[in-house]
């Protein structure tokens, strides 16, 4: 929440408060001066029932705490109206939001606590009602919204900022450790296991060997890896085989039988292997998207696409700018693999890559999302320049020429569909958009711009025709 919002926030405040004489505001006060113990009580009895709040309010010193804290944020939100220090009252909520965010309190349970402590004052303004109780009633249920709607506010907003920094961490560490640990990782497999036949063959008396999970390799699997790679299929595979490993390990060391304790070695170096193999695809796979760059064009891979077009999405609906996608497609491009082979194919999807990147700017996102099929997103572009690259992109290519090694010379030719954001929020629609564009190109003879527009229904067609 920017200082803006702030301003604004405190400025709501204040007129909540302008709604109430002063004589209502003291009554407030007191009666939730008079009450607030019973209030807080009621607050972490309901708590406690809620199997998700047990956790945070496991322990008797937090307890205690906590009903400290939540007293005195009581005291303190009502008595706003009295000393008029408004500003400083939104900062304090949204710290308290933050705070729970960074705890990872879910809001919901923070409302499900202010429910709580909402009937109980009704509640207790019945047993002694007196004239004003309605307005009294009428302010504390606003204070009361009003506290915990900027709480929400700046929990949302600390809640987004870490998922952002926990995905460019886990990117950064994949990426990061991949050519280091590669090695490293797989020669403290070798080790775990060459010291368990060690310490099998030597016959020792007692056999004592660490859990796999527990080595140098399953603690850098379990704990870093498994984050570093999250999503992909391998990472749970391993995992299963790490246990399975482990509780055969464990066989191992209740054996007493050297027949036994040969074949349960046996199927541990089996799953031993298996692991490797699997940890080596899982590299293979990173050292793919390292950087998330395309091997071929050096461009920006599929792996990026959404989170980018989502962060460009808000960003241009939050600061009004206009923002573009371009669709591409090599047209006919089957046939140019067929006439000149696969290797000229390729020097055509990089000559087309370049074009890309010639008529771009480097704030600009392009990416190669298949085998020919380009994205190029154009931040803070509106429909008329977006048009004139992309008629500077159809021509650069139709005019091009291409020169294979085995000394072919030939031509080919690209459909654009280009979209301009229509400012919903769901980045789908946007790239839907782009791609009836591009069909529309295609279906109209193909070496052609086609433009969007807003009654272009969300495409079904796949990009090529
Ligand atoms: P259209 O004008 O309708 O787009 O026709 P097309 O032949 O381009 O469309 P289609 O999608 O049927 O074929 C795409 C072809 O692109 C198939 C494949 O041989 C080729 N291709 C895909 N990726 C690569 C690549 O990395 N290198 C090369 N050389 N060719 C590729
Ligand atoms: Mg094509
Ligand atoms: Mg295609």
């Amino acid at each position: 929440m920017d200082n803006e919002c702030m301003a604004r926030l405190a400025e709501q405040w204040k007129q909540i408060c302008q709604n109430y004489s002063s004589d209502n505001l003291l009554h407030a006060f007191q009666f939730i001066q008079d009450h607030s113990l019973i209030l807080v009580e009621e607050f972490y009895k309901n708590m406690l029932i809620e199997k998700e709040s047990a956790e945070f309010f496991s322990d008797d010193l937090i307890q205690k705490r906590l009903r400290d804290t939540l007293n005195a944020w009581l005291l303190e939100s009502f008595s706003v109206g009295i000393n008029k220090r408004y500003a400083d009252a939104v900062q304090k909520q949204a710290l308290v939001g933050h705070v729970h965010a960074r705890v990872g309190i879910p809001s919901w349970l923070i409302m499900r606590g202010v429910r709580e402590i909402e009937r109980k004052m009704f509640e207790l303004l019945d047993e002694n009602p007196d004239q004003g109780m309605l307005t009294t009633c009428s302010y504390i249920i606003q204070i009361m919204g009003f506290a915990t709607e900027i709480m929400c506010r700046s929990y949302e907003a600390k809640t987004a900022l870490n998922q952002e920094i926990k995905h460019s961490y886990r990117v950064f560490s994949a990426m990061q450790d991949v050519a280091v640990q590669k090695d490293k990782q797989r020669s403290s497999l070798l080790d775990w296991e060459n010291e368990l036949m060690f310490k099998v063959f030597s016959e020792h008396e007692k056999l004592n060997h660490p859990m796999l999970s527990k080595s140098e390799f399953g603690l850098w699997f379990v704990h870093k890896a498994s984050y570093a790679f999250t999503g992909s299929d391998q990472v749970d595979l391993i995992i299963e085989r790490i246990y399975q490993v482990d509780e055969l390990n464990q066989d191992i060391m209740n054996c007493t039988d050297k027949n036994n304790m040969l074949g349960l070695i046996q199927k541990i170096r089996n799953l031993n292997r298996e692991i490797q193999l699997l940890v080596d695809q899982l590299f293979q796979v990173a050292e793919y998207i390292e950087s998330g760059n395309d091997s071929l064009t050096q461009l920006l891979n599929r792996r990026y696409l959404n989170t980018i077009i989502s962060r460009e999405i808000t960003f241009s609906r939050k600061n009004h700018t206009p923002l573009s996608l371009l669709a591409i497609d090599a047209d006919y491009f089957k046939s140019i693999n067929d006439k000149f082979g696969h290797a000229a194919g390729d020097l055509a999807l990089k000559f087309l890559a370049e074009g890309l990147q010639k008529y771009s700017q480097g704030s600009d996102y392009v990416f190669r999302i298949g085998g020919e099929e380009f994205l190029l997103l154009l931040v803070d572009t509106d429909e008329k320049r977006a048009l004139n690259i992309a008629e500077s992109i159809r021509k650069y290519i139709e005019n091009g020429m291409i020169n294979s090694i085995q000394g072919h010379q030939f031509k080919f030719t690209v459909s654009i569909g280009c979209a301009l954001y229509d400012g919903h929020p769901d980045y789908q629609r946007f790239l839907n958009a782009a791609d009836s564009a591009l069909y529309m190109a295609k279906n109209n003879g193909r070496n052609r711009v086609y433009m969007a527009h807003q009654s272009v229904k969300p495409a079904v067609q796949p990009l090529s025709v």
